[in-house]
């Protein structure tokens, strides 16, 4: 092979690749998109000097090793056409589809996030950010073997920048590679920035692996031991040495401070089988030849780690006293391993499958758990997928390249106070991407966001209160105005009570409402009423909050002077009599009939029963007209009538009712009200604690039976715990 064939790829080293995958690309599509992209990037060169269209190759090359699908290849052979050539999106989107064209720009897009080395919370929030952005998981899959054939090449970069490349693959591509199970991606490109990071560290391991030589001879008789032991009974096992990355060693010994020899699994023997019994029969063999350590046994297959990763882990010790680690899994359990998401694509070529959504959640659940197992709380894993599903989180730049978090829907002033206080109380404006813009833009992922401050703000309007969609921005714009200022909050508070007041058709006079805010503000626990009003002004206190208690104080006020003029109807209403004059007497035990349910203002008549008093009917019910043909008890009725002549009389009555709250609650309550034709006065519905919700009628009710009935029937409602009068 001539030398320079060897140090690059071509495209005929693709079409040979493609070839050897056996899979059915496209590859005419795959022609079109190389021809495209060689003559976009012509005559452009890499810090290697090598032609530009060597890289989108190899990113190429390296998609289809991963068995990845023709839109991908297309992509990664056009993947830096519309940021580095003329070439536009619509034109990749016309020649090579929509599909094509989403990830290319994915990709595009994902190279304009800025990185610089941050603490380990800043790359998470990146690293999340990225796969965000990603609407399709191919554009991360693409990015990684862009960034994986850029990092074969880190060696041409200066010394700074290669520095800055590296970093950045071992902070965010590498991670995302894992959380993606992505194996062959990640290792590799962890061992090239480890050269490059800590080179001293790499010779050393590369030094003691070496020296440790024997090692894999040991390893290699082993292999050959557990073959012989298992090839009758199982055949078909596939058994390899493996020996462990130069970053996962590492990261044992250099970061964890364990010896090399501690590190038993620096050297493994894997066994692939077919299926899961297998596994554990494997397991059962290797048990019997070799003495297990305790524990140091791990069953993954179990288990599965969260990026899908499963296999059964056991180290143990040979007689003659090597320590080694066995790895046993089934192929499929292995190309997850090696391939993680990729092995979707891998598997699913060709077919035409409709699991898209499926797919999703799949890997969604794989990355989105961090990787400190949460011990199945699946409150938390549903949310975390329900969250990147419908993204209810968005991660936006500082011009600084600091990633701020916030939820969607924020706007830009959410994100000034989640810089600082005083950043967003002297906000005069907003870039939004280098483009001024207002401030109650919402932000969306990926945006730069740069905050204008001046010393001669004014401080924070008070209608931010209604843009802002934090709590954090909230409360910090509020304790402005509480500090600020006062009597812009008691004008602000006095109008908003005034509003909700009038709202409520409370009117009160001036004595009335001195009286009664000055009982409301000692209840909410402020001296004056002035501060309860700043208060209110500020959005310290709800203005929902204390307007009931105040209609209701009002109301007692009211009520009060109207219950003087009707104070003499009601004992002789519901005391002794029951408010029935049997031949002209009051006294009387009496009962109302069930049969017509007399009302006050019907027309009686009593029956006198034997022994339970008297009963009253209504004058044409029809056992009345029956009863008083029959001779026998002709005797017994006697005339009856009401105490007062309250038939024209209505009075106010209120309930409370405090029930469960759910959807449609409200809505069975009015409903039930209004179809008993009740003239409602008042009706409040708040929220109380334990999700349940209390009602406040104030209705018209001509006498405490139909009370009494309305009360009944509001039991009936599904959810309803309480109705009560309410006295006074
Ligand atoms: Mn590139």
């Amino acid at each position: 092979m001539p030398e320079t064939e060897e140090k690059y790829v071509t495209i005929e080293k693709l079409v040979e690749q493609i070839r050897q995958s056996g899979k059915p690309y496209q590859l005419d599509r795959i022609l079109e998109a190389y021809k495209t992209a060689d003559a976009a990037h012509h005559g452009q060169k890499r810090h290697s000097g090598e032609p530009y269209i060597t890289h989108p190759l190899a990113a190429a090359m390296i998609l289809v090793e991963l068995g990845m699908d023709t839109e991908s290849v297309v992509a990664a052979l056009l993947h830096d056409v519309v940021e580095d050539t003329d070439m536009d999106i619509y034109e990749v989107e016309k020649r090579f589809g929509k599909e094509v064209a989403l990830l290319v720009g994915g990709v595009t897009k994902l190279g304009k996030i800025p990185y610089a080395s941050k603490e380990e919370e800043q790359a998470e929030n990146l690293r999340k950010m990225l796969l965000a952005m990603a609407q399709d998981i191919r554009v991360i899959i693409i990015k990684l073997a862009d960034r994986l054939h850029n990092a074969r090449t880190f060696q041409y970069l200066p010394d700074q920048k290669r520095r800055e490349k590296a970093l950045e693959t071992m902070d965010l591509y590498a991670p995302l590679a894992d959380r993606l199970g992505i194996r062959r991606i990640k290792e590799e490109l962890e061992d090239i920035s480890l050269r490059c990071l800590d080179p001293i560290a790499v010779a050393e391991i590369e030094a003691q692996l070496a020296e440790r030589g024997e090692r894999q001879k040991f390893l290699e008789s082993i292999k050959e031991r557990i073959y012989e032991r298992i090839r009758v009974e199982q055949p078909n096992a596939y058994i390899e040495g493996r020996v462990k990355s130069i970053y996962g060693i590492y990261r044992k010994v250099y970061m964890q401070g364990r010896g090399f020899d501690e590190v038993f699994d620096i050297y493994a023997v894997r066994v692939i089988v077919d299926t899961v019994t297998e596994c554990y029969n494997i397991l059962g063999i290797i048990h019997d030849m070799f003495i297990p350590i305790p524990n140091r046994f791990k069953d993954y297959i179990a288990t599965p780690k969260q990026n899908m990763y499963q296999s059964i882990h056991t180290t143990v010790i040979d007689r003659a006293g090597g320590t080694f680690e066995v790895q046993i899994r089934t192929w499929d359990m292995h190309y997850t391993a090696e391939y993680g998401i990729a092995a979707h694509w891998k598997y699913k070529m060709g077919m035409q499958g409709k699991d898209k959504f499926e797919e999703r959640l799949a890997w969604l659940r794989q990355l989105l758990e961090s990787q400190k197992e949460a011990e199945g709380d699946a409150g938390d894993i549903v949310q975390s997928i329900k969250t990147d599903i419908m993204p209810e989180e968005v991660f936006v730049f500082t011009p600084n390249g600091d990633v701020i978090r916030l939820p969607s829907g924020a706007t830009v002033i959410d994100f000034a106070y989640a810089i600082h206080s005083a950043v967003g109380n002297r906000m005069v404006g907003a870039k939004v991407d280098g483009h001024i813009a207002s401030v109650d833009t919402e932000v969306q992922t990926g945006m730069i966001v740069e905050i204008l401050t001046s010393n001669k703000s004014q401080g924070p309007n008070r209608a931010w209160l209604n843009l802002v969609k934090t709590t954090e921005a909230r409360n910090k714009i509020r304790a402005w105005f509480k500090k600020e200022k006062r009597e812009e909050n008691i004008a602000e508070g006095t109008q908003m009570l005034d509003r909700e007041l009038r709202r409520m058709a409370v009117t009160m006079t001036e004595e009335q409402r001195q009286a009664i805010l000055q009982i409301e503000a000692k209840r909410q626990h402020f001296e004056t009423i002035d501060d309860l009003l700043a208060a209110v002004g500020y959005g310290g206190v709800q203005v929902s909050k204390i307007a009931p208690h105040i209609q209701t104080e009002f109301q007692r006020c009211t009520r009060a002077s109207k219950n003087e003029q009707q104070i003499n109807l009601k004992p002789k209403k519901h005391k002794a009599s029951s408010g029935v004059i049997v031949e002209g007497l009051e006294g009387f035990l009496v009962k109302f009939s069930r049969c017509c349910n007399p009302l006050p203002g019907d027309d009686i008549v009593g029956f006198v029963t034997r022994g339970y008093g008297v009963s009253i009917h209504k004058s044409d019910c029809i056992n009345v007209i029956n009863g008083q043909k029959d001779p026998e008890q002709r005797g017994r009725w006697v005339h009856a009538e009401w105490a007062q002549s309250t038939h024209s009389e209505t009075f106010q009555s209120s309930i409370e009712i405090i029930g469960t709250n759910r959807q449609g609650l409200l809505a069975d309550l009015t409903m039930l009200l209004n179809n008993l034709r009740i003239p409602l006065h008042s009706f409040m519905a708040r929220d109380i604690k334990d999700g349940r919700a209390s009602f406040q009628v104030t209705m018209e009710v001509s006498d405490i039976q139909q009370l009494n009935y309305v009360i009944s029937q509001v039991r009936g409602i599904h959810g309803i715990t309480t109705v009560e009068r309410i006295s006074g």
